[in-house]
């Protein structure tokens, strides 16, 4: 029967549900703020609307007992990177909350975070209802950061790490005003600024087996990828196996070191010659047994000539079932990033030969930072893997192109 007259005509529960979802994302402003920085990088205290969020490694916000990181010392507020959401709602709500989530990782659903739900507190200075800070990771150790320091615990409500990988997406999925859920889809893209083009050569023994398996160069590849995630550089791999080429004899132990005839011979066959690429070979190093997990030929210090931008891992030391201690953050798993980052850096060592004055948890903390300083310790608490400099080199290097 239709109504009469124009007294009240309340919708049904279904038909006002129906009405809201298709109202919702232009009924609701709904902003993705990230903080206003001047031009020393450092936050003025206001927000500005973004539409790209940004992954990131916590940075400042620290507290430091002797010179080292303490349990309770993360503050995603003074962190530059952080973002939040703000919305314009009437102050006399009983409650706003909003939940979120990250979709369509290319890293695969691994890194898709689960919805959080995240509660909102009115702002009278910014008459808008506003969450907490809040933090884009690029790996688990930042993602499941310890809950006893107000950052949220992993996975369950007002948790304030969320797991992305570049190319995924940041959505907001659901606006619960006073406890009632309104479904919304509202994504932020979280883009590549920079990629770079990788080869990656796994050498096979004279009996066809390969130096080093796939499986476990992929675990090099993944940890290296959720580095550079931190600086907006998104690195492309290729990996093939190959025999090793004429002159390359692997029955000794190794090929050698600083360019011996070997490794020239390794990278003629195959390898980069002042290209605009990068060519990575898993080999066994050499007979002797040096310390060193990996090599860069980078354009600074010795000289390589036309072999630059070829970098060696050696396939015993950085191979986690043949060496290191267990456990995924085992050292030689960071060699890969940190070889790479020696060209695309085009300098050799942070807190040595750059940076000297840096603090000690910067220098334990630092991809680049010398074997033995602690490049190979990841804890969510340190600094950002790359400093600011580090990603202005990076992303200037001529072996970055844009996307
Ligand atoms: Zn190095």
């Amino acid at each position: 029967m239709l109504p009469t007259c124009h007294s009240a005509n309340p919708l049904n529960p279904v038909t006002a549900a129906i009405f809201w979802r298709s109202k919702a994302d232009r009924l609701l402003k709904v902003d993705l703020e990230m903080p206003i920085l001047d031009g020393n990088d450092q936050m003025t205290g206001s927000y500005a609307s973004t539409s790209e969020p940004v992954v990131s490694k916590m940075r400042n916000g620290i507290i430091l007992n002797e010179g080292l990181p303490v349990a309770s010392d993360l503050n995603i507020d003074l962190c530059p990177d952080h973002f939040r959401f703000k919305l314009e709602l009437d102050s006399n709500l009983n409650s706003v909350a909003i939940q979120i989530e990250t979709v369509d990782n290319p890293g695969g659903s691994e890194y898709d975070d689960d919805p959080d739900k995240i509660t909102l507190e009115y702002s009278s200075q910014e008459s808008a209802w506003v969450t907490p800070s809040m933090l884009l990771v690029s790996d688990h150790v930042d993602d499941d950061y310890p809950p006893e320091i107000n950052v949220g615990e992993d996975d369950e409500d007002e948790d304030r790490t969320h797991l992305i990988q570049l190319g995924g997406k940041l959505k907001v999925s659901e606006i619960e005003i006073n406890g009632s859920g309104i479904p919304v889809a509202l994504e932020y893209a979280v883009s590549e600024k920079k990629q770079v083009y990788i080869n990656v050569v796994i050498l096979k023994y004279s009996d066809g087996t390969p130096v080093i398996s796939e499986d476990e160069v992929n675990l090099h590849i993944k940890i290296a990828k959720e580095r550079y995630a931190q600086v907006g550089t998104g690195l492309k791999f290729n990996v093939i196996l190959r025999d090793s080429p004429e002159g390359v004899d692997l029955s000794d132990g190794g090929i050698g070191e600083n360019l011996s005839d070997e490794m020239v011979a390794l990278f003629d066959a195959y390898g980069t010659a002042e290209t605009d690429d990068i060519y990575v070979f898993y080999v066994p190093y050499n007979a002797e047994g040096n310390n060193l997990h990996g090599y860069a030929f980078a354009g600074f210090g010795e000289n390589p000539g036309v072999y630059a931008n070829n970098i060696i891992m050696d396939s015993v030391k950085t191979d986690h079932s043949q060496s290191g201690p267990p456990g995924v953050f085992a050292p030689a798993r960071f060699t890969l990033g940190h070889e790479i980052g020696h060209l695309l850096t085009n300098r050799a060592h942070f807190g040595d030969q750059y940076a000297e004055s840096a603090s000690n948890v910067e220098k334990l903390t630092n991809i680049m930072a010398p074997a033995g300083v602690g490049s190979s310790v990841d804890i969510p608490r340190g600094n950002k893997r790359f400093t600011i400099d580090q990603e202005i080199w990076i992303h200037s290097s001529n072996l970055v192109t844009n996307p």
